[in-house]
């Protein structure tokens, strides 16, 4: 069945997460395809807070499974999707998996803070931000459980018009965050102007930072820089407890990464708990 190879997959994923999709470059068509007939699933990994070791929340990320390949990860089919153009109808299906999923542990009082990746495409319309309120309306889901993620380097995409959709987000409710912080060339007068409400600490500075003089200063200023502006920090890539140690001494507030556990099915996140 569908469940059980999907079960195989992840155990043989846990040991070579990027097993699967070696040789597969998929066209326009095959990606279309699996957007259509549900190929697309996601896992959720944990966020915890590190000053209560409470789960925060879960960022959702998505995985294609793809009947003869097996687990396709997004660096293999993301761009794709934003240069064809596909990445609308993806981020649709990601959303609403997201929110049914949302819905499902809400009435099981497991209610759960979600962060979702969007490109920057996707906020150059309406769209999402309509889908999104519909959803939240017809579902009865707190749009502040909602985290809408950017990566720093979409920003520069397409300033103008997200300004104001980022606006609107923020009206209604939803949290925004601003992904893999460090590695864009935004400007800081630029962060400022988008009502941000948190920061990811590019992922790359944190796994160096132990050995690294430099990470450490960025990740120390990011934290720094975060709180004078009024947002959370997020660290990703967190893969030991020395740098848990490290981020926690310069009062990061949220932490992400392998030393906590790897992005997991649903069913699977449902069992899990965090032995920090
Ligand atoms: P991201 O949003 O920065 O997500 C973090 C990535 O780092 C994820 O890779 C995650 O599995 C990985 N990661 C987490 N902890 C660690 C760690 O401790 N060490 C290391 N080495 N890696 C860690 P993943 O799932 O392969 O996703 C890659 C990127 O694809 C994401 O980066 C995001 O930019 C994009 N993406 C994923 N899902 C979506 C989606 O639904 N929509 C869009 N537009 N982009 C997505
Ligand atoms: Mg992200
Ligand atoms: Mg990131
Ligand atoms: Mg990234």
């Amino acid at each position: 069945s569908a469940k059980q190879a999907q079960r195989e997959l992840v155990k043989c994923s846990n040991d070579k997460e990027k097993q699967g999709s070696f040789d597969f470059i998929p066209t326009k068509q095959d990606l279309q395809y699996a957007i259509e007939n549900k190929q697309l699933i996601l896992y959720y990994q944990p966020q915890i807070n590190m000053k209560t070791g409470c789960v925060h929340g879960a960022e959702v990320l998505v995985r294609w499974l793809h009947p003869e390949f097996g687990l396709i990860f997004p660096d293999k089919f993301i761009a794709l999707a934003e240069q064809t153009g596909l990445i609308e109808q993806l981020s649709e299906e990601v959303i609403h998996l997201a929110i049914m999923q949302s819905v499902y542990w809400q009435k099981r009082n497991k209610a759960t803070r979600l962060s979702i990746n969007i490109s920057a495409q996707n906020i150059t319309s309406l769209k999402l931000p309509e889908q999104l309120r519909m959803l939240v309306k017809e579902y009865e889901i707190d749009p502040s459980m909602i985290v809408l993620e950017l990566t720093e380097s979409a920003l520069m995409d397409s300033e103008v018009t997200s300004l104001d959709i980022f606006t609107r987000f923020r009206l209604k409710g939803f949290q925004l965050s601003i992904d893999d912080f460090g590695t864009g060339y935004s400007s800081l007068s630029q962060l400022h102007k988008i009502p941000f409400t948190e920061l990811k600490i590019d992922q790359s500075f944190v796994t160096n930072m132990k050995q690294e003089k430099e990470s450490a200063a960025i990740v120390e200023t990011c934290i720094m820089l975060a709180h004078k502006l009024n947002m959370e920090v997020v660290a990703e890539g967190i893969e030991d407890k020395a740098t848990w140690d490290l981020l926690s001494s310069e009062d990061c507030d949220i932490a992400q990464g392998y030393y906590i556990a790897r992005p997991m099915p649903a069913e699977q996140f449902d069992k899990w708990q965090f032995k920090g």
